[in-house]
């Protein structure tokens, strides 16, 4: 492939504003280093994520300019030459973390925190403010490094064609909505209540009933998310009722706590009730506290950031929240945060895609774009639409 082939990717240009652009056709290269363990991919989808909408929504310390996009599915036409397990033709998914496959981290199976991707913190992702300068996916080619490592090869490139709403969803949120609800210890019989009813909180509501939950119930404000929820069999609340949180659940259940809780908000939760157009950034980790049984764990997805600019309050806009902890330690909770590392679980979720026992697509409502839609698609999305866009950048799956 010539470098002077064509590409065009979405770009953050400030807050509330993102726009389509040619940016540079990707290389086998680091910097001044060649990448020989990597590859060249065409993408074929790529979604859009609650993730990068704390950056488009000016939280973050993202730069003018950056390419967006972590959720990657493509198909490899270009490897490097260390590259020895994935061959040109192959359609894949690309786990959103991005990891060396050689450091403690990675042989543990901590890939969300591979120590040599990054060099300002452990971590790295595509396209993201501080995960390590790597070029986003939003995109119609991109690099992958590290390729025999990361990439998860689907079995059948048809195949792979023909349910490609649902493998999409493996790049990121349907493995974040497992991890949070095994994190949470979701089993079978479990009762489960999942804050937020965005995309990575219905695939952790789809998720928990996978896992065999007797019970899962979200909550939310936006009435369209809620109403996605039980399309596929949850109970819901709707915060913006002034009701306690441990009423309505006891309502539903007869029991005020649930055995297993998932934040799938993160720090730019709102407070519940008639307050509920103003933010309360420890509102969900406070209300995990109180809804969870003493013994209970507690999966936190949701984001929660270092500096926050924007934040109202000066103690969150470097991260520290007010959180009850000593109510959480009354009640021996388990806490679990982090990225999710999504090489953990995607291949086992690929074959419950495959084998028709898992309709994540249809849970969390894919709703196909083109590229140049990416702007528009934000915004409804960012309205709070009942829907995961995700990008057909090569209009691939539309033929
Ligand atoms: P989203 O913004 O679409 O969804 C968040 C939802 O939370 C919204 O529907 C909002 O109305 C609701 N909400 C706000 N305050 C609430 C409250 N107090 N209680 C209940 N619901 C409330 O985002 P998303 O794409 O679903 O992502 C959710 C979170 O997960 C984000 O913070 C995202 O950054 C994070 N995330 C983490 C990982 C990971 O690896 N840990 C991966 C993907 C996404
Ligand atoms: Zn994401
Ligand atoms: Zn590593």
């Amino acid at each position: 492939m010539t470098s002077h082939a064509s590409n065009r990717g979405v770009v953050y240009q400030g807050p509330g504003e993102v726009t389509v652009e040619s940016i540079a056709f990707p290389e086998l290269a680091l910097g001044n280093r060649r990448c020989d363990h990597g590859v060249i991919l065409k993408i074929l989808t790529t979604n859009i994520c609650g993730s990068d909408q704390h950056m488009v929504r000016g939280r973050t310390t993202a730069p003018q300019g950056l390419v967006l996009g972590h959720e990657i599915t493509g198909q490899v036409i270009e490897c490097g030459r260390d590259v020895e397990f994935i061959h040109v033709g192959d359609v894949v998914s690309v786990p959103f973390n991005i990891a060396c496959g050689r450091c403690r981290n990675c042989k543990e199976g901590k890939t969300g925190i591979c120590l040599n991707v990054n060099p300002a913190r452990p971590g790295a992702a595509y396209g993201y403010v501080d995960m390590g300068g790597w070029v986003g996916g939003q995109a119609e080619y991109v690099m992958v490094p590290y390729a025999d490592f990361n990439l998860l090869k689907f079995p059948d490139a048809d195949q792979a064609m023909e349910k490609i709403k649902d493998l999409t969803l493996l790049s990121d949120i349907f493995p974040t909505g497992y991890h949070g609800c095994v994190t949470a210890g979701v089993g079978p019989g479990s009762v489960v209540y999942i804050a937020g009813a965005g995309p990575v909180g219905l695939a952790a509501a789809a998720s928990a009933r996978l896992l065999g939950a007797a019970c899962v119930i979200v909550g939310d404000m936006i009435p369209d998310r809620l109403a996605q929820a039980r399309s596929f069999g949850c109970e819901t609340v709707d915060l913006r009722q002034d009701a306690k949180l441990f009423d309505m659940v006891e309502q539903i259940t007869g029991d005020p706590e649930v055995d297993a809780f998932v934040d799938c908000v993160g720090f730019e939760a709102h407070a519940c009730g008639h307050d509920h157009g103003h933010e309360q950034p420890a509102t969900v980790l406070n209300s995990a506290m109180e809804l969870t049984r003493a013994g209970g764990q507690v999966g936190i997805p949701g984001l929660y950031v270092t500096e926050d600019p924007g934040a109202e309050d000066t103690a969150a806009r470097h991260g520290s929240l007010s959180v009850r902890i000593g109510l959480g330690w009354a009640k021996s909770h388990s806490f679990h945060t982090g990225q999710c590392p999504v090489m953990k679980y995607n291949r086992q979720l690929m074959q419950a895609i495959l084998f028709g026992r898992a309709e994540i697509a249809k849970a969390v409502n894919v709703q196909m774009i083109s590229l140049d839609q990416a702007p528009a698609g934000y915004a409804d999305f960012d309205g709070g639409a009942a829907k995961k866009f995700v990008i057909d950048p090569h209009g691939a799956v539309a033929a």
